[in-house]
């Protein structure tokens, strides 16, 4: 599913144990188990490096504390143009 970014994961790959779990309930589908293997002998799990939402649902599924931590990119602020017009009170300010 294409979209925009709204978060990035960084899997610590020695702490990961390849279990796929992060990979099968991401809903945007991005991320993967990795050709190579860790010191451990584990495919680990990575990032394919887009889509993600930043929903933390790869978070709350690894069973490996620490193995990953999710990122919410902040949403740009609103244009201030219609914000200082709001504050300031303008024809369509409430009367009060
Ligand atoms: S935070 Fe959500 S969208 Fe991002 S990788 Fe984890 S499960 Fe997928
Ligand atoms: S759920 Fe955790 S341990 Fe399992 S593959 Fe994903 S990051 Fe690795």
């Amino acid at each position: 599913m294409a979209g925009q970014a709204r978060g990035k994961v960084a899997v610590d790959v020695e702490e990961c144990k390849g279990c796929g779990l992060c990979v099968e309930s991401c809903p945007p589908k991005c991320l993967e188990l990795a050709p190579e293997l860790n010191v451990n002998g584990f495919h680990p799990a990575r990032y394919t490096g887009h889509d993600c939402t930043g929903c933390g649902i790869c978070f709350y599924c690894c069973p490996e504390p620490g193995a990953i931590t999710v990122y919410r990119i902040k949403a740009k602020p609103k244009a201030l143009a219609s914000t200082s017009t709001s504050l300031q009170g303008g024809e369509h300010a409430a009367a009060l």
